[in-house]
């Protein structure tokens, strides 16, 4: 079957909210470029060269250019073609208005660019900076340009919870409502099956098939169902994944063989075939089936890399293990893990899959694939 998605020559995906902050770590793998740390901070801080209180300094690394992390996800993903067209996804909007608003404003990313924001699965910690996000994508856009589209999950629970054996229910904040995205200057689009956005360049999933034993939703999830009251909620069924096809890249590389005539200098070619690239809000469908499911979407083309929560903060030491194991065997290369995938998790992946096969994903993090 023919992919249906088109090659991407890049992805920059920056990362605008995640739970873990660190400035410093370079990217582990020379395959995904990494800035936004210190050194991009420091060397795009104000002009100090007429500064005569610090004659000879150059910028100044100003504190408060620095990201903060907060518990959520927000990636700001702009995949561009071969030919130079570029198209821009915001997934997911992190856990509260100021969090996003504050970020923004530091990492600086073309919020103007933002085509569809798409929600990943309705949780507070996702949905929480949607309206501030809209407006701050609606007023970086040229005027008579289009609305920014917001890509849900039509089934949006009044309330979501937790509630643990012997405890009292904990309810989460309400998502914002259709109607309030409506108000902020969002143009709603509903879905529950798959679907391309921002020019056909991602897919968005629909519902993700529950197939491996160890992945069994959210433990102790509920609902409230006007009329109904609290109800179990474990499955999530409304989480949807987000995925583009990205490019190989080719390296010649000159060699040197000795054949029957001696030693002859010739070319070969190292093609870093690349394929599928998924962002997952929170896998609550399990990251392993919502991998396999990006095969059954596109079934010619590898998955190269996943990105964002995988849900094993919490764990047991079986699941994890368990799910290291699978994405290694599913082919994946890069595990750009962040959000609420936990350090066990992350320390586990990067001792299966080897050194480069975790990148660590940081908020105020520009990664470009
Ligand atoms: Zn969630
Ligand atoms: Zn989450």
């Amino acid at each position: 079957m023919a992919p249906q998605l088109p090659e991407l020559a890049s992805l920059t995906i920056h990362v605008l909210i995640d739970n873990e902050l660190d400035p410093i770590s370079p990217s582990p793998n020379p395959l995904v470029e990494q800035s936004g740390g210190m050194k991009t901070i420091g060397l795009n801080g104000p002009d100090l060269t007429k500064d005569s209180s610090r004659p000879g300094a150059a910028r100044e690394l100003r504190m408060d250019h620095i990201c903060c992390s907060a518990h959520g996800l927000s990636l700001l993903i702009t995949g561009t073609s071969p030919s130079g067209e570029s198209h821009t996804v915001l997934f997911d909007t992190g856990p509260e208005d100021s969090a996003f608003e504050r970020n923004a404003l530091r990492l600086k990313p073309d919020l103007g660019a933002v085509e569809t924001i798409q929600l990943s699965h309705w949780h507070r910690d996702h949905s929480g900076g949607m309206l501030q996000a809209i407006s701050m994508i609606q007023s970086s856009k040229p005027p008579g340009a289009d609305p920014v589209r917001v890509d849900l999950h039509p089934s949006r629970p009044t309330y979501r919870g937790l509630q643990p054996p012997g405890l009292p229910v904990v309810s989460l904040e309400p998502d914002p409502t259709f109607e309030a995205i409506e108000q902020a200057g969002g143009v709603v689009e509903k879905h529950d099956v798959a679907h391309t956005v921002a020019g056909g360049a991602f897919m968005v999933s629909g519902e993700i098939p529950r197939v491996t034993p160890y992945e069994r939703g959210l433990r102790f999830g509920v609902r409230y169902v006007e009329g109904g009251g609290w109800v179990g909620d474990e499955e999530m069924a409304d989480e949807r994944f987000l995925m583009c096809r990205l490019k190989g890249t080719i390296t010649f590389l000159a060699l040197l063989v000795k054949g029957a005539e001696g030693w002859v200098l010739t070319l070969a070619f190292v093609g870093a075939g690349k394929g599928l690239v998924m962002f997952t809000g929170c896998s609550h469908a399990g990251v392993v089936n919502a991998a396999r499911h990006t095969l059954d979407l596109e079934p010619d083309v590898p998955l190269y890399a996943v990105m964002g929560g995988f849900h094993l903060a919490d764990a047991e030491g079986e699941q994890i293990a368990a799910t290291a194991q699978d994405l290694k065997a599913l082919g994946v290369k890069v595990l750009l893990a962040g959000h609420c995938t936990g350090w066990r998790a992350k320390f586990e992946i990067q001792k299966v899959m080897g050194e480069g096969g975790l990148v660590p994903s940081f908020v105020g993090s520009t990664f470009v694939l």
